[in-house]
């Protein structure tokens, strides 16, 4: 095993509509859990069929440790990358059962005897399903089939697993269940994995790195708590995250991580200001505060435990905060931001 670099990678299918991937570069280390973010339509799925070896690269170049797995003039083929691609539909073999179908990757490289049997033993015990072995796929949940694929993917010990969003057609509950699954199948197999999703949750709760794409770029890399707490332009900050963007007019030189007291004194002053910028305000920083900004309540969700607010400003802008007092729309209710974030 080695580490995964991308480097400046480019695709263009030639259609006209500029290249699907632009000049992504990026390093994957050993054993990493890597979440790519992005809008649908963003080239999330082209990065990972570049790196299985479904596409070949325009320009740029994939590495796995020094070797060199593709580039605009060489092209491993698929199967001789050692990796394995995890798909939405799971598609396993209905007539077999679940033993044989995990098994199946092995059979096709000619293992057999005690050490097919073994490595099924070990790739079913990793996804928990020891007692499932004999079962048909007919007679199992969405989650245990969905365990199945992934247990056929490890059978054979990939150096990358590839997973292009497989929870994107279940159910909530069921999608809580399997991020669990996915978590626990990272620790036990150690393998390098590439998760691609559309939805920041997901990406926060598994990855070990998110990454984020728009328009086939890559903004920002960079662990769940520092893209949520330090996102890198508005593009990143408007996708990961519940969270405002106001548009402030700040002195110059200040600091990214701007609080309330500085903030205060802009707010109210907004002179001697030379820097037009975008802040982010995360809901959980607004807090009710009496000698704060007067804002006033527009829309109130109920969430069980809080209420989600959305306030608006004196100069119209919106906010968003989160209450566990009752509120409703049109209450006057000031806060104070606690802190925010120079985007
Ligand atoms: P995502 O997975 O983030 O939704 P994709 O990688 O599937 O995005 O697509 C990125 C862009 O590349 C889209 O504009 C899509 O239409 C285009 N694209 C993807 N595959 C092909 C292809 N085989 N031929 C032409 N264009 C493609
Ligand atoms: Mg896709």
């Amino acid at each position: 095993m080695a580490k995964l670099i991308l480097n400046h990678l480019c695709k263009d299918f030639g259609t006209g509509g500029g290249a699907a991937v632009n000049a992504l570069s990026l390093d994957v280390r050993e054993g990493g859990f890597l979440a790519l973010l992005g809008p649908s339509g963003c080239g999330k799925t082209t990065v990972l069929r570049m790196i299985a070896g479904f596409e070949q690269p325009t320009d740029g170049s994939i590495h796995l440790g020094e070797r060199l797995l593709a580039d605009a003039a060489n092209m491993l083929p698929p199967e001789r990358r050692n990796m394995a691609m995890v798909f939405q539909s799971y598609a396993l073999w209905p007539h077999m059962n679940v033993a044989d179908n995990v098994g199946y990757p092995l059979k096709v490289r000619g293992i057999s005897g005690e050490r097919y049997r073994e490595k099924v033993r070990e790739a079913l015990a990793t996804v928990r399903l020891a007692d499932y072995a004999e079962r048909r796929p007919a007679d199992l949940s969405g989650g245990q089939r969905q365990r199945v694929a992934l247990a056929r993917c490890l059978v054979t010990s990939p150096d990358v697993v590839l997973l292009d969003e497989p929870l994107a057609n279940l159910d909530r509950h069921l999608k809580k269940e399997m991020e669990e699954t996915f978590r626990e199948f990272h620790q036990r197999s150690g393998a390098t994995m590439i998760y691609v999703t559309h939805d920041q949750s997901e990406a926060m709760a598994l990855a070990t790195d998110v990454a984020v794409m728009s328009e086939g770029r890559l903004l920002q890399v960079a662990p769940p708590a520092e893209i949520y707490a330090r996102p890198e332009g508005r593009m990143v900050g408007s996708l990961v995250g519940q969270g405002a963007i106001l548009s402030l007019i700040l002195p110059d030189g200040r600091p990214r991580l701007i609080d309330w007291s500085a903030l205060k004194k802009i707010w109210n002053e907004q002179e001697g200001a030379s820097e037009h910028a975008d802040i982010l305000v995360r809901p959980e920083d607004v807090i009710a505060d009496a000698q704060g900004i007067s804002c006033r309540v527009v829309s109130v969700l109920y969430e069980g435990e809080r209420y989600a607010i959305r306030l608006s400003l004196p100069d119209g802008q919106m906010l968003r905060a989160y209450s566990r007092e009752v509120v409703k729309a049109g209450d006057v209710y000031p806060v104070a931001i606690r802190s925010a974030w120079r985007l």
